[in-house]
């Protein structure tokens, strides 16, 4: 269903507007430096939108002087405790992650929601397969993707009651097959943007494996108005693989591509390390250009015609190419750097 749109903080979510990009902060909120430089180094990944956990007060008040030192929308999460969220909007977060069926009695959840209202900050409800309700377990027979999306349904009614519409939703949970009947069973019945993602989906390998065949599963169907990849390793690897994920279906274009060979009996220099090493040099480019990384000549520049610039390996050697064409040969500890001299040029950087 078509979405309605929501503002986080001037980045808009739903209607035709991309799929925001968001990740989390994995500091203690309450160390404000620490947790201003990991935003600083994810707002240089890409990253859209920022969360940051606020266990207590503490944290809470940190909120205002971290929202000074940053240029993204940043996103509180809280359970349970309202005041925590009163005092994170007085502060100037951009949006809460709050359920409002767990606050606890209708006048703290009013109070919530006219604060919320009277500052224009959006609420993300957050269902979790970890943290479902017991008579929906027990009505379901356990974590179903009925149960997870009646849950939602649930947290949604009472900020209608309330004439709260400025909602986002997730429904997360970490097997992908559920995951994704789950959102696509909410997408089928309500205007509410989602917030995607397979949450607990493990380290940089399994996590990166679940969250590209459960989010691109979505986000190839046009569900999903915001993502974040949940993994077990440095947040900035969450914004990289969302941006892989988005430019392999097509959704976005602004990062590089490379595109490497697999190695065969024909490669003669040690191509593993460097195609390594020109995807870590290379993550951080904001155009679009697909990079190939080819283990030999023969083949090399045919394979990749599609690339932008490239190199193919010789013995102890490798050609630069760009377009297909050849343009020098470099040994083989300098084929790193020479290509990214060449990358950089085509990039307009001196
Ligand atoms: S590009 Fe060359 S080395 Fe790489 S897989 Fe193809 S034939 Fe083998």
């Amino acid at each position: 269903m078509r979405k309605r749109v929501v503002n986080i903080g001037g980045v808009k979510v739903g209607g035709d507007n991309p799929v925001a990009i968001q990740s989390m902060c994995n500091t203690d909120t309450r160390d404000i430096k620490s947790t201003v430089n990991q935003i600083h180094t994810l707002e240089n990944a890409g990253c859209e939108i920022i969360r940051v956990a606020v266990p207590d007060m503490e944290a809470a008040k940190a909120v205002g002087e971290i929202k000074k030192q940053i240029h993204i929308p940043l996103v509180v999460d809280i359970h349970f405790d309202y005041r925590l969220a009163l005092e994170c909007m007085k502060n100037g977060a951009d949006k809460v992650r709050i359920n409002p069926g767990n606050i606890g009695d209708k006048d703290r959840v009013k109070q919530v929601v006219e604060m919320a209202k009277e500052r224009a900050v959006p609420i993300r409800i957050g269902v979790n397969g970890g943290s479902l309700e017991k008579e929906l377990l027990k009505k379901y027979g356990g974590v179903t993707s009925d149960a997870l999306v009646e849950s939602a349904m649930s947290h949604v009614r009472i900020l209608d009651e309330l004439n709260f519409q400025d909602i986002v939703v997730s429904i997360k949970i970490s097997d992908v097959p559920k995951m994704i009947s789950a959102y696509k069973k909410f997408d089928a019945i309500s205007d509410i943007p989602l917030h995607i993602g397979v949450t607990e989906s493990g380290t940089l390998k399994s996590g990166t494996l679940k969250s590209a065949v459960g989010i691109g599963a979505l986000l190839s169907e046009g569900i999903g108005d915001t993502m974040r990849v949940s993994l077990t390793a440095d947040p900035v690897e969450e914004v990289y693989t969302a941006y892989d994920i988005q430019r392999v279906l097509g959704l976005r274009e602004k990062n590089a591509e490379i595109i490497s060979c697999p190695t065969c009996g024909r490669t003669q220099i040690d191509l593993i390390p460097i195609a390594n090493e020109v995807e870590r040099r290379t993550r951080n480019i904001k155009t679009p250009i697909k990079i190939a990384v080819m283990g030999c000549a023969v083949n090399g520049p045919g394979e990749a015609r599609e690339a932008d610039i490239g190199i193919a390996g010789g013995k102890g050697e490798g050609l630069i190419f760009k377009k297909g064409e050849i343009i020098r040969k470099v040994p083989e500890n300098k084929i790193v750097d020479e290509l990214m001299i060449e990358i950089e040029k085509m990039q307009g950087v001196d």
